[in-house]
């Protein structure tokens, strides 16, 4: 699947550097231009990485990295700096950045750093997957049993195709984080397939279907207008 990297950067010449040899390694960019921006971004959609700057308009870097690990705890961030002697702060525990390059740097060195943060993320994945595997995810009246494959709704146990059943987990593994339906369609169907999501909206109302008392007034699988859907339950927040 296709990593998408957000670049945090004011300065023309380097976005356009940057995006140029990330998309040349294969990641999809996405660029902000200043820090509200890229917290507006990170909001609305699913990125894999932070390429942030430190000097930025409005909000400097170092506050965005912070609200960044408020709000979304695991994304991993990768700091740009003039300064060389400011990377004690940004590795420090206060921001927890996962790595930094001093300006200038060579692309190529960037694009090596941003795939050795995502081998890592990735591993850590895999081993969280692998003890899921042997739990339940439990939402309000709805529980996942990820081993047996069943779905069970106020203790009915429900049909669900595989389809169904994989959105689903993936959203409830995800709850509370908006998921586009590009993102959906590319995890649960293929990473290659090229299609119309109108399938995931398909899924979704059959999965509303199932498992909400009111599936059009959804309490589980939440529609955020012109982007996806949300995972939420009952009293979720
Ligand atoms: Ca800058």
């Amino acid at each position: 699947m296709t990593k998408k990297i957000l670049i945090v950067e004011d300065e023309q010449s380097i976005i356009k550097l940057v995006k140029f040899n990330l998309e040349k390694a294969g990641f999809q960019v996405d660029v902000a231009t200043d820090g509200q921006m890229a917290l507006d971004k990170v909001q609305q959609s699913v990125h894999d990485l932070v390429v942030l700057d430190l000097m930025l308009p409005k909000m400097d870097g170092l506050e965005v990295c912070r609200k960044l690990r408020q709000e979304k705890k695991h994304i991993p961030i990768l700091i740009l700096t003039a300064k060389a002697d400011e990377f004690d702060k940004v590795l420090g525990l206060e921001l927890g950045a996962d790595d930094y390059l001093t300006k200038p740097f060579s692309p190529r060195e960037l694009t090596a750093r941003i795939k050795a943060i995502l081998r890592r993320v990735e591993a850590i994945q895999e081993t969280q997957q692998v003890s899921k595997k042997e739990k339940q995810i439990q939402v309000g009246d709805l529980s996942i049993d990820l081993e047996g494959y069943e779905v069970m709704f106020k203790q009915e146990k429900l049909d669900l195709t595989p389809k169904e059943f994989e959105l689903l987990v993936f959203m409830a593994n995800h709850r509370g984080k908006v998921l586009s339906r590009d993102q959906l369609l590319n995890t649960v169907w293929n990473y290659d397939y090229v299609g119309d999501s109108r399938i995931v909206d398909v899924h979704v109302s059959h999965l509303r279907d199932k498992i909400e008392v009111d599936s059009r007034n959804p309490v589980y699988i939440k529609t955020i207008r012109g982007i996806g859907y949300k995972f939420e339950g009952p009293g979720y927040k």
